[in-house]
């Protein structure tokens, strides 16, 4: 089975700090690196290192960096559904301090202009049986779009309900999973309870829900099904940002290989913990060998 990873790709910038800045203010960072990043890209890649095969639906710009990034990510991924469009590539400015808390601001030109079933061939290209990775970048009208189709298809779909748009609710009835961190968990159901935001969560269409914990680790609910709560290992953090695409990645690209959701967590979960030890979004995905030795 293929995982589709639907979503946004873009050049991130990030900049190392002793620590945040607060509104208003200017910080001087310690240093900063380029790398690919965007939550579609991150997951699609992490998925892809499970072994899975795996399309990335994604747009960039006619420009140098839509180059960039497609001479890079070609070497994990099918490319026939990354699209140019008549904007800037996206970029992101992400800010980690010295605990490894980050902060990040993403443009989202090509992300808000691009719908794949307009523009892509997405809907022919999924399989009964494959599974639909989406994330919150795309407009919620058109993630909710390929969702419906993907279910259509006989698909099983992941959601990361992240970032949240402000106004407008995700449609979870076409959500085989959603993920979403404590936060977004908060926002989405009011329920500060991890398990009963879950719950909610089903309440409102999802098949299942995981919350994602940070540190903690998860908590994965299933209609019917007493919560699983999957502690992370204790690692030292560097920069967690990217760890929840990791997660998502990882967990449909086991889902793709026909694993027991709960088994695909585990192993998320574990994956999660070795990038949350590097810098980088992209950069700090598990390479293929170490998520071999995990699913092992
Ligand atoms: P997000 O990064 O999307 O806000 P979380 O902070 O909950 O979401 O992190 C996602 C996952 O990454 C967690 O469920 C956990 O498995 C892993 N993770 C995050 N921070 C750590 C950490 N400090 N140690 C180990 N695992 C972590």
């Amino acid at each position: 089975m293929r995982v589709h990873a639907v979503g946004n790709v873009c050049i991130d910038t990030t900049f190392r700090l002793d620590r945040l800045p607060e509104a208003g203010e200017t910080v001087n960072a310690s240093g900063h690196a380029d790398g690919i990043g965007g939550k579609g890209a991150n997951q699609a890649v992490a998925a892809a290192r499970t072994g899975s095969a795996v399309t990335l639906w994604a747009a960039v710009g006619e420009d140098a960096d839509g180059a960039r990034i497609r001479q890079t990510l070609s070497a994990d991924l099918d490319l026939s559904g990354l699209v140019a469009l008549a904007f800037p590539t996206d970029r992101s400015a992400i800010a980690v301090d010295a605990c490894g808390e980050n902060l990040i601001i993403s443009g989202v030109s090509c992300a808000r202009g691009f719908d794949p079933l307009r523009y892509t061939d997405l809907l022919q290209a999924i399989a009964p049986g494959d599974i639909v990775v989406m994330q919150g970048n795309l407009t919620v009208e058109v993630t909710s779009a390929c969702l419906q189709a993907a279910k259509a298809r006989g698909a099983s779909t992941v959601l990361n309900a992240s970032p949240l748009a402000r106004d407008v609710a995700f449609d979870l009835n076409c959500v085989d999973f959603v993920v979403v961190n404590e936060g977004e968990a908060l926002a989405m159901t009011g329920c500060a309870v991890p398990q009963e935001a879950a719950g909610a969560l089903i309440a409102h269409g999802a098949g299942a829900a995981i919350v994602t914990l940070g540190a903690r680790g998860c908590v994965l609910l299933e209609k019917g099904i007493p919560a699983v709560f999957i502690a992370a290992p204790g690692v030292f953090p560097v920069d967690t940002s990217g760890a929840g695409d990791v997660l998502c990645g990882v967990f449909a690209g086991c889902l793709a290989q026909a694993m027991a959701p709960g088994a695909a967590l585990r192993i998320a979960v574990e994956a999660a913990a070795i990038a949350v030890t590097r810098p980088g979004t992209l950069a700090s995905c598990p390479t293929a060998a170490e998520l071999s030795i995990l699913m092992k």
